[in-house]
């Protein structure tokens, strides 16, 4: 495909999508039922319909049954935490693999024209972006995802928590289940707001900006207590009335949907016509300039906060004078005293 009919390329190779970001069409006033009809099939295709259906084959084939969850026995533990790391390897490495090894389109629609494989850096174990990637990923993000995944279908085996039926309350299980995208969105604002603070971000989440050039394999690099406070949101199906299918597909947008934002291309060509658009730019900019982007966009908090950066030079313009004023705020405020 030819990527400079939908954007440019700068001397460094780096490429800018031409369309500018757009927020969803969701929480605006006044509503614009319009321009909901056409941006509602993104927001199930490719990605949430995607998790949803490996949610629904985990919670139909892979597993355990529900006398065997009622009691903790690290046999079925294991077998949870085997089955996460193959999901993440599989999928995570399959995109790596076509466009990270094999560069199956070379640098076309990537927004950073480099490759992190090309670049060693001392910021990472082994002087290597990927092995310090893995490492973290499999190391401690699978094990934490797996201990709230342990936790809560356990605590449904024994029947601690809301928990109900598709039979006892059909239209609440749905309604839930179409709204998990939008919970997780609006709790990693929150917890991605807290740890861009100092010292949290220094002590926590600069492990994940090191990779200032994400590849699939940054998806889910992260501090353990940003690993602990990611997948939390899991917790809200113990405050709302749920189902454990629906705890599955949460924990696929979560964990294996990490990957949506780091996948560093705007499309992953199908043939030599075809696209698919990732929704990665919003994040690469995240990635890129550190205080724009808390969340993707489905949610508005980052326009109702003033940190939304479209990709355009007018969203680069708006973001350059935010961080003037914020100096200037920094350069009035007296000196603290030092007696
Ligand atoms: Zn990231
Ligand atoms: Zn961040």
């Amino acid at each position: 495909m030819d990527d400079l009919k939908y954007g440019t390329r700068n001397k460094r190779g780096d490429f800018t999508p031409g369309e500018k970001l757009e927020g969803a069409p969701v929480f605006v006033w006044p509503p614009r039922p319009l321009k909901f009809l056409r941006w509602l099939p993104g927001y199930f295709f490719p990605w949430n319909a995607l998790f949803f259906l490996l949610g629904l084959g985990i919670w139909n084939w892979a597993t355990p049954a529900k006398e065997t969850l009622a009691t903790l026995d690290w046999r079925w533990i294991a077998y949870l935490w085997l089955r996460n790391s193959a999901i993440v390897f599989v999928l995570f490495g399959a995109v790596e693999l076509r466009l990270y090894v094999q560069r199956s389109q070379g640098n076309r629609f990537k927004f950073n024209g480099l490759f992190p494989a090309d670049k060693k850096s001392d910021v990472f174990m082994f002087g290597s972006q990927n092995v310090d990637n893995m490492i973290r990923t499999f190391g401690t993000g699978i094990p934490i995802w797996t201990a709230y995944e342990v936790l809560m279908l356990h605590l449904w085996a024994i029947g601690w928590g809301p928990w109900t039926t598709f039979a006892e309350h059909p239209w609440a299980l749905v309604a839930l289940g179409l709204a998990i995208p939008m919970i997780h969105e609006t709790h990693f604002f929150c917890i991605h707001w807290l740890i861009h603070r100092a010292p949290l971000y220094k002590w926590v989440h600069s492990v994940h900006h090191n990779s200032v050039n994400p590849s699939p394999w940054s998806s889910l690099s992260m501090h353990p207590v940003e690993h602990l406070l990611y997948w939390s949101d899991v917790l809200i199906h113990l405050v709302l009335p749920s189902h454990p299918l629906l705890v599955l597909y949460h924990l696929q947008v979560t964990g294996t949907g990490a990957i949506v934002g780091h996948i560093g291309f705007d499309k992953i060509e199908i043939g030599d016509e075809r696209g698919m658009g990732t929704h990665a730019y919003a994040h690469y900019l995240h990635h890129k300039y550190f205080e724009v982007n808390y969340s993707d966009g489905v949610m508005p908090f980052d326009r109702w906060f003033g940190t939304w950066h479209d990709g355009s030079k007018e969203g680069d313009a708006l973001m350059q004078a935010r961080f003037e004023r914020k100096r200037a705020r920094i350069n009035a405020s007296p000196p603290t005293s030092t007696q």
